[in-house]
């Protein structure tokens, strides 16, 4: 087995742990892992696919499209799930929806976003009625630097996508949250938030909270997120290892 392999099996089973340990409310689903695959090689995600793990995430553009088009990975993995998980400019979209596999985007933050997504979307979804899957990430740390819409406007932000934008499909919700935080101090806020966030959206909209998924947890707090109910905990380093820093103007 390879080390990756080992990790995945691990993240796996801790996964299930934490399912297991939820209220009851959440026995309607399974958790989803996106393996975050960022700075890491070909190779390594093909090792992972070879292991089983069909969704993977990205959170720069310029990767996430040479990955997505390595010729490895179309042979090797052509079942492979691509999630957006970062910042998205504008004058990218076309770069994003042109990969092969794209699953979903998991970082829309504002309006213009998704208008420009709508508009962009039919121009390469494979049939007429095909809708590009969505999450509204939202900035539940309320730090000035982080991406995200603003907790107060994600009702607004979200019946927006819901009602102006037929050519997207909104899923649910995504955060990053504070870095660092200590569950010594009891619940993570950022995940109760996104919480609070789906309730009042699923009351104010009238939508089934089975389908507003949250997305929420990473290698430190994945097996916490779960037990609050995420639906869907992005990956990485538990799975490929630590990063080496990158240079923050990288995209
Ligand atoms: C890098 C990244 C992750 C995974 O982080 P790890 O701590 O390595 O698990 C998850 N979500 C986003 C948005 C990321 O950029």
């Amino acid at each position: 087995m390879t080390e990756i392999a080992a990790n995945l099996k691990l993240v796996r089973e801790r996964i299930i742990a934490a399912s297991s340990k939820r209220s009851s409310e959440y026995s309607y689903f399974e958790p989803r892992l996106v393996a975050v695959s960022k700075t890491k090689p070909a190779e390594s995600i093909i090792d992972a696919y070879e292991a089983g793990q069909r969704n993977f995430g990205e959170n720069y553009v310029n990767e996430l499209v040479e990955k997505a088009n390595h010729p490895d990975i179309l042979a090797k993995c052509k079942d492979i799930h691509w999630h957006f998980i970062g910042h998205l400019q504008k004058n990218k979209i076309n770069k994003v929806l042109g990969i092969p596999n794209l699953y979903m985007i998991e970082s829309v933050d504002s309006e213009k976003l998704a208008t420009s997504l709508n508009n962009a979307w039919p121009k390469f979804r494979m049939s007429e009625d095909s809708r590009l899957k969505v999450m509204v990430q939202v900035n539940t740390s309320q730090e000035e630097e982080k991406n995200g819409c603003d907790v107060k406007d994600v009702l607004s932000f979200t019946k927006y996508v819901i009602e102006n934008c037929k050519n997207l499909e909104f899923t649910g919700l995504m955060t990053i949250g504070m870095f660092g935080y200590d569950l010594n101090n009891g619940p993570n806020p950022d995940f109760v938030c996104l919480k609070q966030c789906r309730d009042d959206i699923c009351k104010q909209l009238a939508l089934n909270h089975e389908k507003v998924e949250l997305s929420m947890g990473m290698s430190n707090d994945y097996e916490h997120a779960i037990e609050l109910g995420s639906t869907n905990v992005r990956v990485g380093s538990a799975i490929f290892g630590e990063r080496a820093k990158k240079p923050a103007s990288h995209n």
